[in-house]
């Protein structure tokens, strides 16, 4: 690895930032991925911090199916992301489609649009779930094993 991947690495690492985007859900997982913003819970202190622009986010945090309505907004949004990019599904929804999985209007998980590096199940996911899924994707990409 070259010494300019090995830095830009290092600073996903200590600090990777995010995009939230809603591809169809309830709202209920997007309370808890807000909360896991807030100071209770910190997620700032891995690092985290969130964008408001793709072309700013290491890592999408996606919530909800991926409706027929937003599928053509998350590939751009996702090919708007610099390389190398990862993506988060929080929720059962995000995961596999859950509850809305066969309505006509929803394609299905995330991973049937754009592809996924970590899964976090839960109807809605709690915020030490997604803080452990961030992690998780972070000592992974420690390991090397996504970057
Ligand atoms: S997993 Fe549950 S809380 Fe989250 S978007 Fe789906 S129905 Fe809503």
């Amino acid at each position: 690895m070259g010494i300019g991947k090995k830095i830009m690495t290092w600073a996903r690492i200590k600090s990777p930032w995010i995009l939230h985007f809603n591809t169809g859900s309830c709202n209920g997982c997007d309370i808890e991925i807000v909360a896991a913003l807030t100071p209770r819970f910190d997620v700032e202190r891995f690092g985290v911090i969130l964008k408001g622009t793709p072309r700013h986010a290491d890592v999408l945090v996606c919530s909800g199916p991926v409706t027929r309505q937003i599928r053509e907004r998350l590939i751009r949004i996702y090919a708007q992301m610099p390389a190398p990019k990862f993506v988060i599904a929080v929720g059962t929804c995000a995961c596999s489609g859950g509850v809305f999985e066969g309505c006509y209007n929803v394609m299905g998980g995330i991973d049937t649009v754009i592809p996924v590096s970590a899964y976090i199940p839960g109807c809605p996911v709690n915020p030490q779930a997604i803080i452990d899924g961030v992690v998780k994707l972070v000592g992974s990409l420690e390991e090397g094993k996504s970057a």
